[in-house]
């Protein structure tokens, strides 16, 4: 799932090849994945764009018009084309959701692999009329954001600190892979309760949360974006790695379930080397 690195990589090569050209069409191809109807996706056509940003997750495309905003969700992806196919895409179960066609003949594809359909498209005149972003806590990277700040969000938080880092309306940006990743850095159990941590641990933590995201940015700057998927991959030290051997301590990274998905950690980094009981499992033997 691209986070806050990979969206703010897509914004900078997307920011590069269509600023200052035309948006010629606009064609939505999987059913749902328009979320707005007024105005219409012809609003967009000749407009020029102005310039891209992100929101948290969520990528803008402004126009001398309306925007075009997306989330990319658990499996979207865009995938820019040097010159579009002739003819008008074949709706079907193919994973093209919605495809931009500028005046240049080059263009780009809103892509969803899986069945599951989530990826969102708004035509908006304002990205703050989207209801996910006007719900949005403050971005880590912004210049703003200290640790005074992170740590008045945590104060009086009664959940995990994993859940925590991942809701969008408190941090903007995060999701299940780089809050592994942060919780790694920080050597901290993400089954801690968030408004319990020392000053010590906060501060701790906010250099993680900087550190990981700053780290991955720059890894991913200027890469295309074709290549921004298996970019983060390889810079993941715990997530996705169970079995694998820790960079830091070579203990082995161990999975738990947690939430509606699962998470990575190290057991010597994160939690005194005791693994987490898995609550699920627990569950299902009772
Ligand atoms: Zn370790």
């Amino acid at each position: 799932m691209p986070e806050l690195p990979e969206v703010e990589a897509l914004k900078e090569f997307l920011a590069g090849r269509a600023v200052g050209t035309r948006i010629v069409r606009v064609l939505p191809v999987a059913v749902s994945v328009l979320k707005t109807y007024d105005p219409p996706v012809t609003a967009l056509e000749g407009r020029e764009v102005t310039g891209v940003r992100r929101f948290g997750k969520f990528l803008d495309i402004a126009t001398d018009g309306p925007h075009l905003v997306t989330h990319l969700a658990r499996a979207g992806w865009l995938q820019w084309k040097d010159t579009l196919p002739d003819g008008p895409p074949r709706p079907g179960k193919g994973p093209l959701a919605l495809r931009v066609a500028l005046e240049t003949g080059e263009g780009f594809d809103l892509t969803e692999a899986g069945t599951q359909k989530r990826l969102a498209v708004y035509v908006v005149e304002d990205p703050a009329l989207i209801p996910g972003v006007a719900r949005l806590g403050p971005d880590p990277l912004a210049a703003d954001f200290d640790e005074e700040r992170f740590a008045g969000l945590l104060q009086g938080e009664r959940r995990r600190i994993k859940g925590a880092l991942r809701d969008q309306s408190l941090i903007a940006g995060v999701g299940n892979a780089y809050s592994d990743e942060i919780l790694h850095a920080a050597r901290m159990s993400p089954f801690k309760i968030a408004s319990s941590l020392t000053p010590e641990e906060t501060r701790r933590l906010y250099e993680a949360l900087r550190g990981t995201l700053t780290e991955a940015v720059e890894r991913s700057h200027g890469l295309a974006a074709g290549r921004l998927k298996a970019e983060k991959k390889s810079g993941l030290r715990v997530h996705g790695r169970t079995g694998e051997a820790c960079p830091v301590c070579g203990d082995t990274i161990r999975e738990v379930s947690f939430s509606d998905s699962s998470l990575q950690y190290c057991p010597t980094c994160q939690t005194g080397g005791k693994p987490l009981a898995d609550r699920r499992m627990s569950r299902l033997l009772k």
